[in-house]
């Protein structure tokens, strides 16, 4: 079993903007997509509303945001 406690699991569903973050467009913390943005590594998801299992996302944060995403 994966050790998930450490991860935060985002609770689905999730609306557009944070979809938007979720794919790497825009900064996970304060959803910018302008300047450079960052491999920030990955927020999870649940695989679905009431199933168990999480989703990895890759995603990106700004400078100003790298270190606490
Ligand atoms: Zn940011």
């Amino acid at each position: 079993m994966a050790d998930t406690a450490t991860a935060s699991t985002l609770t689905l569903p999730v609306d557009d903007a944070l979809l938007v973050r979720l794919h790497g467009t825009a900064c996970i913390t304060c959803g910018t997509t302008t300047g450079p943005l960052y491999g920030a590594g990955h927020v999870y998801t649940a695989v679905a509303a009431g199933q168990d299992g999480c989703l990895g996302w890759a995603v990106v944060a700004c400078p100003e945001h790298l270190a606490a995403a």
